[in-house]
């Protein structure tokens, strides 16, 4: 049995004071809490404070990006060493506003992969088909695409630690989300292709699915055989909401 995941991706959402009062609220709730891990991934300014607050207890903070070099010029930019400094173990990696609105390819984010692993993060790897592709018939052959580019020479013990996310372009805060078949389907292609790379290992990695969850939908996401979890975006930002789904 794999425990499931809960993560919540609070994009670019929440001062740190806003993040400081989530947090000490699932320091309250979940400190002894065993039966799901939690992540959370607040805007870089709020990680150093959120690892500080959650630190004594089982939940992870992850970051919501890194960039693939180790250090150097790159105005702007942080690393995975340093996102490691503050107190993460996760960080989120090709999610869709990346690739679509700040052009990351599937080479990027096999760098990035790479770069996290050499720190000692634990990646969440975000794939997923657009609309488009999805009414083509690509579904399959994007997100088949997207795993093999993206874990490229990764060591096989490496990619057994990468939580894959598998969040459809078109279910994105959208409101729509893929239907508990839609996604089991996925999950289960997802799941061969895994096998193909690291054989017997795929069994055990975790596929979570992300996409307008929300404390409705997911009971019966979660009872997919190869759902493993969610990544929680809109929902995640109410604290009663994210409680909701971490305990549905
Ligand atoms: C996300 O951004 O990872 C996500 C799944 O967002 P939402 O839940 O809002 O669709």
């Amino acid at each position: 049995m794999i425990k499931p995941l809960i993560a919540a991706n609070w994009k670019m959402n929440k001062t740190v004071r806003e993040s400081v009062e989530f947090s000490r609220k699932l320091k309250e709730d979940f400190a002894e809490y065993r039966e799901r891990d939690i992540v959370v991934a607040p805007a870089f300014t709020a990680l150093y404070p959120v690892s500080e607050i959650l630190k004594t207890t089982p939940i992870n903070v992850a970051a919501q990006n890194i960039h693939q070099a180790e250090k150097g010029a790159f105005t702007g930019e942080i690393s995975a060493a340093m996102i490691a400094d503050v107190g993460c173990s996760n960080v989120i990696v090709g999610h869709s506003e990346r690739r679509t609105l700040f052009s990351e390819t599937n080479n990027t984010i096999n760098r990035k992969l790479i770069a996290a692993i050499e720190a000692g993060l634990a990646p969440i790897f975000c794939i997923g088909e657009t609309l488009n592709e999805r009414n083509d018939g690509r579904t399959f052959e994007v997100i088949k695409n997207q795993i093999e580019e993206g874990l490229n020479i990764i060591e096989t013990d490496d990619i057994g630690g990468i939580v894959v996310a598998y969040e459809p372009v078109w279910a994105i805060g959208t409101g729509r989300t893929a239907s508990a078949e839609q996604a089991e389907e996925a999950h289960l292609y997802i799941r061969s292709i895994l096998r193909e790379i690291v054989g017997a290992a795929a069994e055990k990695m975790r596929i979570i699915y992300g996409g307008s969850v929300n404390e409705k939908n997911i009971a019966g996401l979660m009872r997919q055989p190869n759902i493993n979890g969610a990544l929680v975006g809109g929902a995640s930002l109410d604290y009663i909401s994210f409680k909701k789904i971490v305990r549905h």
